[in-house]
């Protein structure tokens, strides 16, 4: 990477803005969100159900077209950019973590973690080690062959983390990553996931509606009324 990009912001979006429409009726959901992320920060989305979250996750994150406005990833104007190299820059500059994990049922907890690095051209050998690194940081190293209905909640979240870091994006995108764990565990996993962020030196956006859990983090931004406040 040049010194360009690595002093970027890891993202940066100028007057996003987002509608839908549905049965004729037009809601604008995001009206003009600006942002900027810098290497390593880690972020809290806050904002009520329904407010824009996982709209503008999905902007940031390069998944859904539709939107106006400037969404730089890594210095690269990424709204200019063919689908191919919009899915380039999403491998090699993001990873995702999901309120529910979406692991290859058929697949154990490292296989769900090697896949990305092979798809991104890593050797067997390397992801493997690189795989059972990040497991084991995350407290899974005795379940490493398990597949993800013989593992819990929480542990299934942590292999979702693990495969999310797992090629070293300058930004992890999550979307209430731990909203569908009791609060003990959720408390946990987040607690963990922060630090392995912090270990890797990622940034991280990340959308939760837990006020408490977004205290832990760098810095809050809030959803209201289709702008960041
Ligand atoms: P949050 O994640 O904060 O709960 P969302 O981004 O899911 O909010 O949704 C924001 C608003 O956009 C909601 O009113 C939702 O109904 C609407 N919305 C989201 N996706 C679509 C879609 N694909 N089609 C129509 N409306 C949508
Ligand atoms: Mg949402």
């Amino acid at each position: 990477m040049s010194d360009a990009a690595n002093s970027a912001p890891v993202v940066r979006l100028d007057n996003l803005r987002r509608s839908f429409t549905q049965g004729g009726v037009t809601i604008d959901v995001l009206r003009g969100v600006n942002l900027e992320i810098r290497p390593g920060e880690i972020v809290a989305l806050l904002g009520p159900s329904g407010s824009g979250k996982s709209t503008m996750l999905q902007a940031v994150g390069l998944l859904e077209g539709g939107f106006e406005g400037l969404i730089e990833i890594a210095g690269i104007n990424a709204s200019a950019l063919s689908g191919d190299a919009r899915t380039t820059l999403r491998r090699d500059h993001l990873g995702f973590v999901y309120q529910f994990h979406h692991l290859l049922p058929d697949f154990n907890a490292t296989e769900n973690v090697v896949l990305p690095q092979m798809v991104a051209g890593r050797t067997a050998a390397d992801a493997k080690a690189r795989a059972e690194e990040l497991l084991a940081a995350l407290g899974l190293g005795h379940r490493l062959d398990h597949r993800p209905n013989q593992l819990s909640g929480g542990e299934q979240q942590r292999v979702a983390v693990a495969r999310a870091l797992a090629n070293r994006p300058a930004l992890v995108l999550a979307d209430e990553p731990t909203g569908n764990l009791d609060e003990a565990t959720a408390d946990r996993v987040l607690e963990e996931f922060l630090k392995l962020v912090r270990g890797e030196g990622s940034a991280a956006l990340i959308a939760t509606h837990n006020e408490r859990l977004a205290l832990r983090m760098d810095r809050v931004v809030r959803l209201h009324e289709g702008v960041l406040v």
